[in-house]
């Protein structure tokens, strides 16, 4: 099977299961776990903050960034593309009583400043606080689209001003970094709190880091045992992830370099566009003409049979994503496969 649906099913490198077997483990909730302890400090220096946490979720990494930030009724600002409001069991409101106040996002995946700095409440006792702005990078419904630096920089700045803190959603900001050409670090620099995600393009199977101020961390490790998220010998998940820092982000580019293949080639066929156009990172968005007999499930069901596996996020529309597991021939196979599903379609 060739599976195209995410960068979350990839399955840990061989240098990777090596190094999870020969890991050093200890109790890290009693901090404790010597490789636990260098994946922290790893990521930490990488992303430029004092501190960080290993976390058994980007979903969990987001919450326990809000929930660090808010107390019950703060409000956060988030885009209504984000994943922090689509796809994370809406966890802030549920589990911390913090209300979630949506801002459109632009088709490159920001938030209008206008937008952000007309969404702060002044300060009434009709209003609930605003505390947080939450930032996606890559933003993934947007197309993967990457956030720039001097972007994340107005906002930081902007928002810093007026008191309020900044989290950002930077489950695959190493993708961006790459895109860009910046390092992760100087992405993450405007921000107070940044998550990361060791499971999607970086191949590690489980694990996400939060990274911040040490004040704010020790906050956040109170927090992640309060939502069961303190493990005990979990070295041997951290083992994976050293070997996806220190290995596995460059290579980031040849994801990319597939995706934007994959995307010219599935452009050139009849009744498929893209609707965010070419891919910037490992992402590719497609939609099926309306004039094609068949509905983007149908397609897909279709693709299974020639062992090709494709996200559908929409009546019409296909997400494709890149990652370590799909090769050139992979990509080859894929194009082939959709042309094989829409000759059949006379
Ligand atoms: C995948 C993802 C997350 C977190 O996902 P988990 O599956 O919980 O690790 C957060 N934000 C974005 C943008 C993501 O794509």
């Amino acid at each position: 099977m060739i599976d195209l649906r995410s960068d979350t099913v990839t399955h840990p490198t061989p240098a990777m299961r090596e190094a999870m077997a020969r890991a050093e483990v200890g109790d890290d909730v009693y901090r404790e776990d010597p490789t636990v302890n260098h994946l922290e400090a790893m990521a930490a220096e990488l992303l430029g903050k004092e501190s960080a946490l290993f976390v058994p979720s980007g979903t969990m990494g987001n919450l326990i960034g809000v929930l660090g930030h808010c107390q019950r009724g703060d409000e956060v600002i988030m885009g209504h593309l984000g994943h922090t409001f689509l796809f994370e069991g809406g966890g802030v409101s549920a589990l911390g009583g913090v209300f979630v106040h949506t801002l459109p996002n632009q088709p490159d995946g920001t938030l209008r400043l206008d937008d952000i700095l007309a969404a702060i409440r002044p300060p009434d006792v009709h209003h609930p606080i605003t505390r947080l702005v939450v930032l996606e990078n890559t933003h993934n419904r947007c197309g993967g689209v990457p956030l720039s630096v001097a972007y994340t920089r107005q906002v930081g700045d902007a928002i810093h001003a007026r008191g309020l803190a900044l989290h950002l959603d930077g489950a695959r900001i190493f993708n961006a970094a790459v895109a860009l050409g910046v390092t992760a670090k100087a992405l993450a620099e405007p921000a107070d709190t940044v998550t990361f995600c060791l499971s999607k393009g970086l191949c590690a199977p489980v694990g996400s880091v939060l990274c911040g101020s040490r004040e704010f961390i020790e906050r956040a490790r109170r927090i992640r045992k309060q939502l069961g998220g303190g493990m005990r010998q979990a070295g041997i998940l951290a083992a994976a992830g050293i070997v996806a820092l220190e290995t596995m982000i460059d290579r980031l580019a040849e994801d990319h370099r597939r995706a934007r293949m994959l995307a010219e080639g599935l452009v050139r066929l009849p009744g498929i566009s893209l609707p965010m156009g070419m891919p910037a990172t490992n992402m590719v968005f497609i939609s099926l003409d309306e004039s094609l007999p068949i509905d983007a499930p149908a397609f897909a069901a279709r693709l299974a049979n020639y062992g090709v596996r494709v996200g559908v996020v929409g009546v019409r529309q296909f997400r494709l994503v890149t990652h370590y597991w799909i090769g050139d021939a992979e990509v080859a196979q894929t194009l082939e496969a959709f042309r094989a599903v829409l000759s059949a379609l006379g």
